[in-house]
Protein backbone atom coordinates (compact mmCIF):
# COMPACT_ATOMS: atom_id res chain seq x y z
CA UNK A 1 0.00 0.00 0.00
CA UNK A 2 3.20 2.66 0.86
CA UNK A 3 4.27 4.42 -2.20
CA UNK A 4 8.00 5.06 -2.40
CA UNK A 5 8.42 8.67 -3.67
CA UNK A 6 11.24 9.75 -2.07
CA UNK A 7 13.63 9.87 -5.51
CA UNK A 8 12.86 11.31 -8.38
CA UNK A 9 11.26 14.64 -6.89
CA UNK A 10 12.52 17.48 -8.38
CA UNK A 11 14.27 19.89 -6.28
CA UNK A 12 13.29 22.72 -7.82
CA UNK A 13 9.71 22.25 -7.83
CA UNK A 14 10.44 22.52 -3.42
CA UNK A 15 8.75 25.43 -1.68
CA UNK A 16 10.92 27.88 -0.07
CA UNK A 17 11.24 27.63 3.39
CA UNK A 18 10.90 30.64 5.50
CA UNK A 19 14.42 31.66 5.00
CA UNK A 20 14.35 31.30 1.51
CA UNK A 21 11.43 33.12 0.63
CA UNK A 22 11.05 36.93 -0.03
CA UNK A 23 9.76 38.76 2.72
CA UNK A 24 5.90 38.56 3.45
CA UNK A 25 4.44 41.87 2.49
CA UNK A 26 1.31 41.87 4.88
CA UNK A 27 -0.30 45.06 3.56
CA UNK A 28 0.16 43.72 -0.45
CA UNK A 29 -1.43 40.47 0.83
CA UNK A 30 -4.48 43.00 2.12
CA UNK A 31 -4.21 44.86 -0.82
CA UNK A 32 -4.93 41.95 -3.13
CA UNK A 33 -7.69 40.72 -0.66
CA UNK A 34 -9.53 43.40 -1.36
CA UNK A 35 -9.54 43.28 -4.43
CA UNK A 36 -10.07 39.92 -4.82
CA UNK A 37 -13.36 40.74 -3.12
CA UNK A 38 -14.33 43.54 -5.53
CA UNK A 39 -13.56 41.15 -8.40
CA UNK A 40 -15.65 38.25 -7.23
CA UNK A 41 -18.70 40.89 -6.62
CA UNK A 42 -18.75 41.78 -2.92
CA UNK A 43 -18.14 44.92 -1.63
CA UNK A 44 -15.04 45.11 0.32
CA UNK A 45 -16.27 48.47 1.99
CA UNK A 46 -19.43 46.85 3.85
CA UNK A 47 -19.75 45.61 7.26
CA UNK A 48 -19.33 41.84 7.55
CA UNK A 49 -16.08 42.23 4.97
CA UNK A 50 -14.22 45.75 5.97
CA UNK A 51 -11.40 43.86 8.47
CA UNK A 52 -11.02 40.89 5.92
CA UNK A 53 -8.48 41.51 4.11
CA UNK A 54 -6.94 42.68 7.31
CA UNK A 55 -7.79 39.20 9.12
CA UNK A 56 -6.23 37.35 6.17
CA UNK A 57 -3.43 38.85 5.49
CA UNK A 58 -2.24 38.33 9.37
CA UNK A 59 -3.61 34.65 8.89
CA UNK A 60 -1.44 34.14 5.66
CA UNK A 61 1.48 35.47 7.88
CA UNK A 62 0.99 33.37 10.85
CA UNK A 63 0.50 30.52 8.47
CA UNK A 64 3.99 31.42 6.56
CA UNK A 65 5.90 31.69 10.13
CA UNK A 66 6.19 28.32 11.45
CA UNK A 67 6.91 28.33 15.61
CA UNK A 68 10.95 28.45 15.47
CA UNK A 69 11.13 26.17 17.99
CA UNK A 70 14.16 24.05 18.55
CA UNK A 71 14.30 20.57 15.93
CA UNK A 72 17.05 19.24 16.56
CA UNK A 73 17.04 17.63 20.50
CA UNK A 74 18.66 13.88 19.97
CA UNK A 75 20.29 12.39 22.48
CA UNK A 76 22.67 9.22 21.91
CA UNK A 77 21.07 5.81 22.53
CA UNK A 78 23.35 3.13 22.38
CA UNK A 79 21.25 0.34 24.04
CA UNK A 80 17.65 0.67 22.44
CA UNK A 81 18.38 -2.38 20.67
CA UNK A 82 16.77 -3.37 17.31
CA UNK A 83 13.47 -1.20 18.07
CA UNK A 84 11.47 1.17 15.93
CA UNK A 85 9.90 3.92 17.05
CA UNK A 86 6.84 5.58 15.83
CA UNK A 87 3.97 8.42 16.28
CA UNK A 88 1.26 7.81 14.61
CA UNK A 89 -1.85 10.65 14.49
CA UNK A 90 -0.08 13.62 13.82
CA UNK A 91 -2.65 15.86 12.32
CA UNK A 92 -1.35 18.77 10.35
CA UNK A 93 -3.18 21.06 7.91
CA UNK A 94 -1.37 23.02 4.90
CA UNK A 95 -2.35 24.50 1.85
CA UNK A 96 -2.83 22.94 -1.63
CA UNK A 97 -0.01 25.10 -4.06
CA UNK A 98 -2.53 23.89 -7.22
CA UNK A 99 -5.47 25.45 -5.29
CA UNK A 100 -4.79 27.53 -3.22
CA UNK A 101 -7.14 25.52 -0.77
CA UNK A 102 -6.36 23.61 2.62
CA UNK A 103 -5.47 20.11 2.85
CA UNK A 104 -5.73 17.81 6.19
CA UNK A 105 -3.10 15.59 6.64
CA UNK A 106 -3.06 12.75 9.50
CA UNK A 107 0.83 10.82 9.74
CA UNK A 108 2.85 8.35 11.20
CA UNK A 109 6.05 8.89 11.02
CA UNK A 110 8.64 6.57 12.23
CA UNK A 111 12.10 5.53 12.35
CA UNK A 112 14.34 2.85 13.63
CA UNK A 113 16.93 4.53 15.74
CA UNK A 114 20.98 4.00 14.71
CA UNK A 115 22.47 5.00 18.28
CA UNK A 116 20.82 8.47 18.87
CA UNK A 117 16.97 8.96 18.77
CA UNK A 118 15.43 12.35 18.56
CA UNK A 119 12.96 13.89 21.41
CA UNK A 120 9.07 12.67 20.28
CA UNK A 121 7.43 15.99 20.13
CA UNK A 122 10.17 17.21 17.44
CA UNK A 123 8.99 14.94 15.31
CA UNK A 124 5.57 16.35 14.96
CA UNK A 125 7.89 19.74 14.80
CA UNK A 126 9.14 18.37 11.94
CA UNK A 127 6.05 17.99 9.72
CA UNK A 128 4.69 21.09 11.59
CA UNK A 129 7.66 22.97 9.87
CA UNK A 130 7.52 21.54 6.77
CA UNK A 131 3.28 21.74 6.23
CA UNK A 132 4.35 26.02 6.60
CA UNK A 133 3.70 26.83 3.27
CA UNK A 134 2.49 26.27 -0.20
CA UNK A 135 2.58 21.90 -0.14
CA UNK A 136 1.76 18.76 -2.17
CA UNK A 137 1.01 16.00 -0.34
CA UNK A 138 3.70 13.91 -2.14
CA UNK A 139 6.33 16.38 -1.40
CA UNK A 140 5.39 17.30 2.06
CA UNK A 141 5.63 13.05 3.12
CA UNK A 142 9.10 13.32 1.34
CA UNK A 143 10.28 16.12 2.88
CA UNK A 144 9.32 15.01 6.33
CA UNK A 145 10.89 11.86 5.68
CA UNK A 146 14.39 13.32 4.45
CA UNK A 147 14.51 15.83 7.82
CA UNK A 148 13.41 12.82 10.49
CA UNK A 149 16.95 11.24 8.35
CA UNK A 150 19.15 13.26 9.07
CA UNK A 151 18.39 14.37 11.94
CA UNK A 152 18.40 11.08 13.74
CA UNK A 153 21.58 9.97 11.43
CA UNK A 154 19.25 6.98 10.91
CA UNK A 155 18.73 5.90 7.10
CA UNK A 156 15.37 3.62 7.92
CA UNK A 157 12.64 6.12 8.13
CA UNK A 158 9.06 5.86 6.57
CA UNK A 159 6.45 8.19 6.96
CA UNK A 160 2.54 7.54 5.98
CA UNK A 161 0.11 9.90 5.37
CA UNK A 162 -3.52 10.27 4.75
CA UNK A 163 -4.75 13.35 3.39
CA UNK A 164 -8.50 14.89 2.75
CA UNK A 165 -8.22 17.80 0.39
CA UNK A 166 -10.56 20.39 0.17
CA UNK A 167 -9.90 20.73 -3.66
CA UNK A 168 -11.16 16.95 -4.17
CA UNK A 169 -14.08 17.53 -1.47
CA UNK A 170 -15.57 21.05 -2.04
CA UNK A 171 -14.75 21.60 -5.56
CA UNK A 172 -14.29 19.59 -8.99
CA UNK A 173 -15.76 15.77 -8.32
CA UNK A 174 -16.64 16.54 -4.62
CA UNK A 175 -15.32 13.44 -3.11
CA UNK A 176 -16.07 14.14 0.41
CA UNK A 177 -15.13 10.81 1.24
CA UNK A 178 -12.24 10.51 -1.00
CA UNK A 179 -8.67 10.21 1.23
CA UNK A 180 -5.16 10.18 -0.36
CA UNK A 181 -2.23 8.00 0.67
CA UNK A 182 0.96 8.77 0.58
CA UNK A 183 4.08 6.83 1.84
CA UNK A 184 7.70 7.77 2.30
CA UNK A 185 10.05 4.92 3.16
CA UNK A 186 13.95 5.02 3.31
CA UNK A 187 16.94 2.97 4.13
CA UNK A 188 15.87 -0.66 5.43
CA UNK A 189 12.25 0.10 5.74
CA UNK A 190 12.27 0.29 1.82
CA UNK A 191 14.80 -1.75 1.37
CA UNK A 192 13.31 -5.53 3.24
CA UNK A 193 10.54 -6.79 2.25
CA UNK A 194 7.29 -5.87 4.53
CA UNK A 195 9.02 -4.28 7.06
CA UNK A 196 7.34 -0.95 6.31
CA UNK A 197 4.43 -2.36 6.14
CA UNK A 198 4.57 -4.16 9.18
CA UNK A 199 5.71 -1.47 10.71
CA UNK A 200 2.34 0.57 9.87
CA UNK A 201 0.72 -2.42 10.70
CA UNK A 202 1.73 -2.63 14.10
CA UNK A 203 1.13 0.88 15.05
CA UNK A 204 -2.19 0.97 13.81
CA UNK A 205 -3.06 -2.28 15.56
CA UNK A 206 -1.73 0.10 18.83
CA UNK A 207 -3.63 2.47 18.00
CA UNK A 208 -7.33 -0.27 17.65
CA UNK A 209 -6.07 -1.98 20.37
ZN1 LIG B 1 -5.41 20.88 -4.82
Amino acid sequence: MSEIIANGLRADAAPRDSAERRAFDQDAVEHLIRQLLTAIGEDPDRDGLKDTPRRVAAWWAQFLTPDPGVLDTVFDHDDVGDQWVAVSDIEIWTICEHHLLPFRLSLTIGYIPAGRVIGLSKIARIALRHAAGLQLQERLTAQIAQTLASLTGSPDVGVWATGEHLCMSMRGVRATRARTRTGCLLGRLRTEPGLGDRLLAATEQRRHG
